[in-house]
């Protein structure tokens, strides 16, 4: 989801009531500040969420909200479901408004989601470019092999998109043992893209079936030890920009 974007004349013309060609003069007067620098560039866009003064008074002050879950098992990574139960629904009532996902886990899949209202921040999180490594722990049915790993680090072609994943880590995880799951085999993914079912595919593509995937760290952001299955908490302002 993205939040609205608007050009900063246009903006401004609707808030102070005067013509789009003004604008440019108040700016040359330096007026206006966007996101506490003077403005100079009538072009620029603003969101729902840039700050923005005009003559040292607030024209617009939203604070974004930012979300860890600790997603279980059995809940969709959605804010709408008609038969299931949503990340959205696990949060407290009074859960801040237009949230979204950002990179979703699947169904069955535990661990790290990141919400939020701010589009922005969600667009750098997950554009491809961003390349922001995402690290999970995966309950296998068979043992990882040394040939998985070469594979994982070259790229996998998918053939439905008709393209090659990117270079991922595979780390053999021997002796573990991981409570109310099944499997009996683990490793170590570290994935810079979020492809549909990519690891599930992935090892797919040697018949090895994964039993169980948790997703355990998005960039330098780590699941909090302490944080139970269906919790949540709000992220602190050094977290949302050390993420990166
Ligand atoms: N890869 C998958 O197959 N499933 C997930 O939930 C995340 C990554």
């Amino acid at each position: 989801m993205q939040s609205k974007r608007t050009r900063l004349d246009r903006f401004l013309s609707q808030y102070l009531s005067v013509k789009r060609k003004d604008v440019r003069l108040l700016l040359a007067q330096g007026r206006v500040q966007v996101d506490h620098q003077v403005a100079t560039d009538i072009q620029q866009f603003v969101d729902e969420y840039t700050h923005v003064t005009f003559d040292d008074k607030v024209v617009q002050n939203k604070t974004p909200s930012y979300i860890m879950l600790h997603k279980p098992q059995g809940v969709v990574s959605a804010t709408k479901d008609p038969k299931h139960t949503t990340a959205i629904d696990l949060l407290p009532d009074n859960h801040p408004d237009n949230l979204h996902i950002v990179g979703r886990l699947d169904f069955n899949s535990t661990g790290l989601l990141l919400l939020t209202n701010d589009g922005r921040w969600s667009r750098r999180l997950t554009t491809p470019e961003s390349q922001i490594e995402k690290r999970y722990l995966v309950g296998l049915d068979n043992p990882a092999t040394q040939q998985m790993i070469d594979a994982f680090a070259a790229g996998i072609y998918f053939a439905f998109e008709d393209l090659t994943t990117r270079p991922a880590s595979l780390k053999i995880i021997e002796n573990t043992v991981i409570e109310n799951t099944v499997a009996g085999h683990y490793a170590e993914v570290i994935l810079a893209e979020g492809r549909y079912h990519q690891i599930k595919r992935m090892f797919g593509h040697f018949q090895i079936k994964v039993l169980s995937l948790h997703r355990f760290a998005v960039g330098n952001l780590s699941l909090d030890d302490d944080l139970l299955e269906s919790q949540s908490r709000h992220l602190s302002k050094q977290e949302i920009s050390s993420i990166f």
